[in-house]
């Protein structure tokens, strides 16, 4: 049997067109995974003291997109959740993103809100252009609380200066001169009600759908027939890193399961100022779980390993696109994801981003059949032309 897709990776860009394929479209979909699960980088699973656990690291979902919300509210329920993070700052334990309360708090102020504003107007350092992370922190809230709350954290994160990475990774965490104290704002802020993997599970339940675990998709590249190919991994892995590696930012994850409920003060405690771990989280807050024990994790960041953050920065940016020319000339495969795009998505982002992929996939019908190494076609793709208003539509604002 020759299938109508080989889909690489079971994560959310994979499992999203996986389902949309089969359920949607009737296609049959064979999904390959190389990680011994389902789930991607989203994967949950119960540790030996019956804690459910995120196996790399906190995820929290949020979204200000419709579509996705009823996209993922088809394979599960939903906790209502609002993610709460505090940081570790001059031995205090105060909320980030930084509000009203951590200026009250860190400096014993008893400022309102219009004196927020004129506190960060006296404080803040403006510049003409904004164009790395530590620009758009310094040009908001000056450099005290740049280096209080962000360069340390930063440093350890991505292993560079925030001088060195582009806006949009501290521009993540806004400046509140309110009290509000959650982490994000999105309309839409849940957790699944009985975790991603279960969700995950769901999706790819169709009979159209099979699926391989533990299997790299070039050991059967070849010898399983497929006529399409959406690839969710590395993108510089997919060329066999012909330009030279992209780099990616990884991390260590340290388990710890004490006796009790709760073990720290919020999900997540940040330490911007101490610690080779970056933050730490407590993952009942997250789940709801009622349990006699608690687990939380410790992520150490690191540059080798699995790729978990594509590192954003110009020359990056760079390398990427020249990936991406080779990409775009493979009318067959399709790169969709986190790490096949290079983009620092969100879940959400990523759920978008295959929904607009697939609505792209069905519009321009059947591919005539590859059945190998379809990376050295070397046609020239319409893809650009027609990404068209399905992908605006979807986009997380
Ligand atoms: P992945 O989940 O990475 O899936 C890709 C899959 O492809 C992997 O399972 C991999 O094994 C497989 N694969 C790769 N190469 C091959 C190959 N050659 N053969 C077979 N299989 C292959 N997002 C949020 O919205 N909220 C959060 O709170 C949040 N927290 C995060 C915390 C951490 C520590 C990290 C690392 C990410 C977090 N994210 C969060 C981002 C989220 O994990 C991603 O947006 C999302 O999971 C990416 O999905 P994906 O399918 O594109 O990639
Ligand atoms: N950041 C920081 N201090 C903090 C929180 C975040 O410096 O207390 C910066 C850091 O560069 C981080 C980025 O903001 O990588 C984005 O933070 P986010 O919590 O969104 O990271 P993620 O959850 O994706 O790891």
């Amino acid at each position: 049997m020759t299938f109508d897709h080989l889909v690489v990776g079971a994560g959310f860009s994979g499992a999203v067109l996986a389902e949309r394929l089969a359920r949607g479209a009737g296609r049959s979909v064979l999904v390959v995974d190389r990680r011994p699960h389902i789930g991607g980088n989203a994967y949950d699973a119960y540790d030996d003291h019956g804690v459910l656990v995120h196996r790399y690291g906190p995820h929290i979902f949020h979204t200000n997109s419709v579509d996705v919300h009823e996209y993922l509210s088809r394979f599960t329920e939903w906790r209502p959740y609002e993610h709460h993070v505090l940081a570790r700052v001059d031995g205090m334990l105060v909320p980030i993103p930084i509000n009203l309360d951590t200026i009250n708090r860190l400096y014993g102020l008893d400022l309102d809100a219009a004196g927020m504003e004129r506190f960060m107007e006296g404080v803040a350092e403006p510049r003409g252009t904004i164009r790395t992370s530590e620009d758009v922190v310094v040009s908001r809230m000056g450099r005290e609380l740049y280096e209080k709350f962000f360069r340390g954290y930063t440093r350890k994160q991505w292993g560079m200066d925030p001088s060195e990475l582009d806006a949009a990774v501290a521009a993540r965490i806004p400046l509140r001169h309110d009290r509000d104290g959650r982490y994000f704002t999105d309309r839409f802020q849940a957790m699944p009600l009985h975790g991603y993997t279960r969700m995950f599970e769901r999706m790819l339940a169709h009979p159209n759908i099979k699926v391989m675990l533990n299997t790299d998709w070039r050991e059967i590249d070849g010898v399983i027939p497929y006529r399409d190919l959406v690839y969710t991994g590395p993108v510089d892995e997919f060329f066999d890193h012909r330009y030279g590696p992209l780099p990616y930012r990884s991390l260590d994850f340290r388990f710890e399961t004490h006796d009790g409920d709760r073990v720290q003060a919020a999900a997540v405690i940040n330490y911007p100022q101490e610690h080779d771990y970056t933050r730490v989280t407590e993952f009942k807050w997250l789940t709801g779980q009622q349990h006699h024990k608690t687990t939380v994790v410790y992520e150490y960041p690191k540059a080798g390993g699995d790729p978990y953050y594509p590192v954003p920065r110009p020359q990056n940016n760079e390398l990427y696109k020249r990936y991406k020319a080779l990409a775009d000339a493979l009318p067959n495969v399709h790169f969709v994801g986190r790490l096949a795009t290079y983009k620092y998505y969100n879940m959400d982002q990523c759920v978008a981003q295959a929904l607009a992929t697939y609505e792209r996939l069905i519009g321009t019908g059947r591919h005539s059949p590859v059945t190998h190494a379809p990376h050295l076609a070397a046609e020239h793709s319409p893809r650009a032309a027609i990404v068209g208003s399905a992908e605006q539509r979807l986009r997380v604002p």
